[in-house]
């Protein structure tokens, strides 16, 4: 056991004061006094951290209305620090800075306020845990909603200072959203303005302000929905989705609103709502640009934009698709050159000896054909063009068919297939080996007749690289076989199936220890020994990582490069089970849970991760012997 001591709990959690929320409880009469005591038992040998609040409603003393009851009638006594503390969304350290930092201010500024601007709290988290524990409703406000005429009875400068904004009536209430529900003194001003009969809800401050000024320019200043200014809206944003190495920008017409997000390293993240009713100009236009039908507003359309970015000064190839909803046309566009830097075949993230193995086996052997299989988003594409960067040089000839150029690289020929004006992909394979090329680049084998042209191109001396759809590396070659391709014909050219994932990179700026669960432990079918020396880390959420606790994304990968043992065993048409023990057993094949396991714990990805977006088939070796095979020293 001494050995797996660095997966083990290394402290216990803190056994702070039961805390102020607990108090209030006990004083309600909602818990006595041995609840508490016990409930603070059990937290205290809990191994993974778990606030009083959550042990008390696991333990069944209490249900969340009853929390809810207790918090919203004892408000005048709770502050937002240790609210936020005792629900475990705050460090203690956290905020005793801030609490100084607002003493320092002369308490010009609430402890909201402080905590959000210093990043040590997501607002929409901040107002999500209000909202949830206070029981008050979290609006999304747009102005065209907002009652203009309550503000004849409190004037602008007013709510601005206070932070809130009349939204409408209901029946003799009326409903204010405050950023902050806490704040005592703001509710104060609005009854002494509105009356007694207020509705308390929540809206982000950001939203507020934006409200409170849109009210104020409504009746001088031009409404924003203009030619001139919707050219400038949507060419803002899609200078701030290359800003924010996005690949995609959705733009979603909602019953009350147009939301806007963005998909950067695979997760669709909220960017910013527009006013519901700008949606026909704004459609029309990204029509216009993407040369699709603008007086067609009842079907799907794709279309395509070349954009000449002035920020960023490159050329970007979009891809748009119109696709009608009940609420209007959903556009997407989807940024094809948007990648950044094409990475050198070392930078892509494999460990040292699958790489060299990779390199010298693959990469290197004049023919023969290259497979780099996953599903979409796994980041295979990325690792193609690596590739063919890798092997283009002056006396090489490459060509390329892909749907569509996604990269463009110096030196070879890319024909992007373009369906419209007849360039299909069966034309150009019929056309590709003509051009006498030494490597040329599928970029996906689809059906029998892209897979039998890959296959007969390598017969006859070239080099073939292309990507598949499939889990892992030996569904690539299971695959070719359902496509009816001969056993014989796949043993004799396939060189090498390379399966990948992308999974999100722990935030380096938040990154704290994670200590594998037993529900972990169990999922991975590996015990704490196999993990010894393992380093598992997890993000708790910082501003440069925008709360989410990942940064960037890292590859996972399966390399199966094709030796004797395995091609006899598809000669002799082995299951696909038979195929992988053997893979794993003669050819040094590390699977994509085994490599994920092995990058979690040096830190770089997440235990949750690994578990949850990788194949789990059969048991993992020991770290050790991982590390060992791959070449890892840490
Ligand atoms: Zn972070």
């Amino acid at each position: 056991m001494t050995q797996a001591s660095s997966i083990t709990p290394a402290t216990p959690p803190s056994s702070e004061s039961a805390g102020i929320i607990s108090a209030l409880l006990l004083k309600d009469g909602v818990i006595d006094k041995r609840q508490l005591s016990y409930a603070t038992r059990v937290r205290s040998k809990l191994t993974t951290h778990r606030t009083m609040m959550d042990t008390l409603l696991d333990l069944g003393y209490v249900t969340q209305e009853q929390l809810q009851n207790t918090l919203r009638s004892n408000q005048m006594n709770i502050r937002l620090g240790d609210l936020l503390l005792e629900l475990g969304y705050l460090r203690e350290a956290d905020l005793q800075q801030a609490l100084g930092m607002q003493k320092e201010l002369s308490g010009k500024k609430r402890l909201g306020e402080i905590l959000v601007e210093k990043g040590f709290i997501e607002e929409r988290r901040l107002l999500e845990t209000l909202a949830y524990q206070l029981g008050y409703p979290l609006i999304e406000l747009s102005f065209i909603a907002l009652d203009r005429s309550l503000l004849a009875a409190i004037p602008l400068n007013v709510c601005r200072e206070h932070k809130f904004v009349p939204v409408r009536r209901e029946g003799n209430a009326i409903v204010l959203a405050f950023s902050d529900p806490l704040d005592q003194k703001a509710q104060d001003v609005a009854r002494g303005f509105l009356g007694q009969s207020l509705k308390i809800a929540i809206a982000p401050r950001e939203s507020i302000l934006e409200n409170l000024a849109a009210l104020e320019r409504t009746s001088s200043q031009p409404s924003i929905s203009d030619d001139s200014s919707i050219i400038g809206m949507i060419n803002t944003l899609i200078e701030e989705a290359i800003d924010e190495c996005a690949s995609d920008i959705h733009i979603e017409p909602m019953k009350d609103r147009l939301r806007v997000r963005l998909r950067c390293d695979g997760v669709m993240l909220q960017h910013k709502d527009y006013p519901r009713e700008i949606a026909p100009q704004l459609t029309s236009r990204i029509k216009v640009m993407a040369e699709a039908d603008i007086a067609e507003r009842r079907r799907h359309q794709d279309g395509r934009i070349l954009f000449a970015s002035a920020r960023h000064g490159i050329n970007l190839d979009m891809r748009v698709s119109f696709y009608v909803t009940i609420y209007g046309e959903k556009i997407v566009l989807r940024l094809l050159n948007n990648k950044g830097t094409l990475l050198d075949i070392r930078e892509i993230g494999m460990a040292p000896r699958m790489l060299d193995h990779f390199i010298y086996e693959a990469l290197e052997a004049p023919t023969g054909v290259m497979i780099i299989t996953g599903p979409t988003g796994s980041g295979k594409t990325s690792t193609m063009y690596s590739c063919v960067n890798f092997l283009n040089n002056i006396n090489t000839s490459i060509i390329t068919a892909e749907d569509p150029v996604e990269y463009i690289i110096d030196g070879i020929s890319q024909c992007s297939i373009n369906t419209k004006i007849g360039v299909t992909f069966e034309e150009t394979l019929r056309h590709i080996v003509r051009q006498d090329p030494d490597i040329i680049v599928l970029g996906e084998i689809r059906d029998h007749f892209s897979a039998e042209t890959a296959i007969q191109a390598a017969l006859t001396g070239h080099k073939v690289l292309t990507t598949f759809h499939t889990e892992d590396s030996i569904g690539g070659l299971v695959r070719l076989m359902n496509m009816e391709i001969e056993a014989f014909l796949i043993s004799s050219t396939v060189v090498c199936v390379v399966a990948q994932r992308l999974l999100r990179r722990v935030c380096p700026d938040c990154a704290e220890t994670y200590i594998p669960t037993p529900l972990d432990l169990s999922r991975l079918n590996l015990s704490p020994n196999d993990l010894a020396g393992a380093e598992f880390k997890i993000g708790r959420g910082c501003k440069s990582c925008r709360f989410s606790g990942y940064r960037g994304r890292a590859g996972i990968f399966e390399l199966l490069v094709m030796n004797e043992m395995v091609k006899n065993a598809i000669l002799n048409n082995k299951s696909s089970y038979d195929i992988r023990k053997i893979s794993i057993e003669t050819s040094g094949m590390v699977t994509l849970m085994e490599d994920g396991i092995v990058k979690a714990a040096q830190g770089l990805v997440s235990m949750k991760e690994i578990i949850t977006d990788l194949p789990r088939l059969g048991k993992p070796r020991p770290l050790g012997e991982l590390r060992r095979i791959l070449g890892v020293t840490q």
